[in-house]
């Protein structure tokens, strides 16, 4: 009597067939959305008709931005304010290739302001970078120019209503920590984690960073805080899951195109080997990436 093997999608027949959905490439899926993230950027930076052909996707939707529902003097301004000053049409590009090479598109306006160090003796206010000053534990010291007192400023951020400066700020994914509860209500809460480079500068007391960065972010960095963002201010893209799938975040929707990209990554590999063969370099760099 011939033996007889029980197989499903999710068995492999006692180890007799090969399973046909546990292939290698399912082995290698990233497990978290670090690592997803990072597949998605080394398909994109190495394979360029992929690349090229997701910039086009993105482009060919987006055209300038219509203002209706308002009166042509006041959509003029619009115009210019968005079209002509601050080019927003370019900077939705690439918010969208964000969108589709992570998933996720994370941003926020940001908008221009003057810091001035107020003496807490006198009030005498001078913009910041008209004074020498020294940052530490998370204050401005200066010697006041007109009273000679030397110590703690006040510190008031006064903010410009100049359309040139006001711009769009793209988060960097691997920067923030996104939580949400799909028990509860309420938006995702999104965490920055400030890279220590950033942090370098404000130690550094590097006065173009210290000059520019909103104070919150400034005492954070020098706390060695992390910054929670108010989700009123982050316009977030994202390409929605199934509801069984929940990763406290949103999972990448590339990882599910996953055996297109390992044949991406299996080029590389055998770039790599190539490589080794020619000149005697290393395959280190294939191994890393999980
Ligand atoms: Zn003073």
């Amino acid at each position: 009597m011939a033996k007889q093997y029980r197989i499903d999608l999710m068995s492999n027949a006692s180890n007799v067939f090969g399973n046909p959905f546990h292939d290698l490439s399912s082995k290698m899926l990233p497990r978290n959305l670090r690592s997803a993230f990072k597949v998605a950027e080394m398909v994109w930076n190495h394979m360029d008709s992929y690349r090229q052909g997701l910039q086009k996707i993105v482009r060919y939707f987006l055209t300038a931005v219509e203002i209706r529902g308002v009166s042509k003097e006041i959509s003029k301004e619009w115009d210019v304010l968005l079209n002509q000053t601050m080019d927003i049409e370019n900077t939705l590009t690439l918010l969208g290739d964000d969108y589709v090479v992570y998933g996720n598109s994370l941003s926020s306006l940001a908008f221009p302001f003057l810091r001035y160090l107020v003496c807490p003796r006198c009030s005498l206010s001078v913009r910041s970078i008209h004074v020498d000053y020294e940052y530490k534990d998370a204050a401005f010291h200066v010697t006041c120019p007109n009273c000679k007192f030397k110590g703690e400023f006040k510190v008031i951020d006064r903010r410009l209503v100049h359309p040139d400066k006001i711009h769009v700020i793209r988060w960097n994914l691997h920067e923030i920590d996104i939580t949400s509860n799909p028990y509860g209500f309420g938006s995702a809460q999104y965490v920055w984690r400030i890279p220590t480079w950033f942090k370098q500068k404000i130690s550094d007391s590097d006065p173009f960073f210290l000059d520019t960065t909103p104070l919150e972010f400034l005492t954070a960095a020098a706390n060695e805080s992390d910054v929670l963002i108010n989700p009123k201010l982050v316009c977030h893209l994202k390409i929605e899951n199934l509801s069984g799938i929940h990763t406290g975040g949103q999972l990448l929707r590339g990882s599910q195109n996953r055996r297109d990209r390992f044949f991406v990554i299996l080029k590389l590999a055998q770039i790599l080997l190539t490589h080794r063969r020619i000149v005697g370099g290393n395959t280190n760099t294939i191994i890393r990436l999980f």
